[in-house]
């Protein structure tokens, strides 16, 4: 008995939706130094590095409650380095300081971005601010891990600190919310980051109830995490803190907030489409490349903290 099928795709016209590929749940969280408690919402390590491209690793830290500290001691990660990606960290609530081996030092506040090239090689340390440790309070934040295509891997490294009022938000129809454009493009709204490859990073806020349609561009990895409240991405239903990497077919999807409204950070970027070896702080193109940046920190090429 022969069975003949229909196929579901038209191989010639992309499909306008894209779809759900892979469901992103909630792992238990770990603590990053004495300072974050996350949740590694997608790595290389556990998804591969094709389907994630140009995006190697996103981490949530909290929303998780400090209590007041005296002593002085800021919490955090101490002193290690990074080379062939960027960092981008994006705060929402707490307050955070950054030291580096190049002399430079920034503190960041709620709705501040630092995206930092790492490149060539860097080596920092992230804690909570003075002020914070003393105070208390509550932590809430993302660190994203893009990678760098070959070419750029030994650019020399630098920072854009980007302060809260410098990234466009945008009131989106229906009254629905606010999305900000941390980088790409939103309805001709640019982002405030330049980056290396195309992408977009934004965040948005929607309102009780409301519904989005957003649009990507067609052959870019797409990946939607909702770090608070709950809301529906396409037809897969999601509570904080839950994600979807959506297909690279298809350009719109919608997403439809829960009761509570929520917090959704989209991602989305032209993959790169080489090797990637991700070894700890390092995402180089090789093992041999991973080797000497393990020495080249080891004997001090990298620099050190003053
Ligand atoms: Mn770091």
């Amino acid at each position: 008995m022969t069975t003949t099928r229909t196929p579901t795709t038209n191989p010639t016209t992309p499909r306008a939706t894209k779809a759900i590929d892979t469901v992103l749940p909630a792992p238990p969280p770990h603590w990053v130094g004495d300072g974050f408690p996350v949740r590694s919402m997608f790595s290389v390590h556990r998804h591969g590095a094709a389907g994630l491209s140009p995006f190697l690793m996103l981490d949530l830290a909290g929303p998780h409650d400090f209590e007041p500290d005296a002593t002085g001691a800021s919490r955090g990660v101490d002193e290690h380095p990074h080379r062939g990606f960027e960092t981008v960290t994006i705060l929402y609530q707490g307050e955070l300081e950054h030291r580096d081996s190049a002399g430079g030092h920034g503190r960041l506040g709620p709705g501040d971005v630092q995206w930092m090239t790492a490149a060539a090689g860097i080596v920092h340390e992230e804690k909570h601010s003075a002020a914070f440790t003393k105070s208390g309070g509550t932590l809430e934040m993302v660190q994203l891990w893009v990678n760098l295509p070959r070419r750029d891997k030994g650019v020399a490294p630098r920072y854009q600190d980007i302060a809260a009022g410098d990234i466009p938000s945008v009131e989106l129809p229906d009254s629905a919310g606010s999305l900000r454009v941390i980088a790409g493009e939103y309805n001709g709204a640019r982002g405030a980051a330049s980056t290396f490859t195309p992408m977009d990073v934004w965040d948005a806020e929607l309102n009780s109830g409301a519904s989005v349609s957003l649009t990507l561009p067609e052959g870019h990895t797409a990946i939607v995490l909702v770090l608070r409240g709950a809301a529906s991405v396409g037809d897969a239903e999601l509570e904080a803190p839950q994600g979807v990497v959506l297909t690279r077919e298809g350009a719109s999807f919608v997403v439809e907030a829960g009761p509570e409204g929520a917090l959704v950070l989209v991602l989305s970027g032209e993959p790169i489409d080489e090797p990637v070896f991700a070894h700890g702080p390092f995402v180089l193109s090789g093992p041999e490349e991973i080797g000497t940046a393990i020495n080249d920190y080891r004997e001090g090429r990298m620099g050190r903290l003053a």
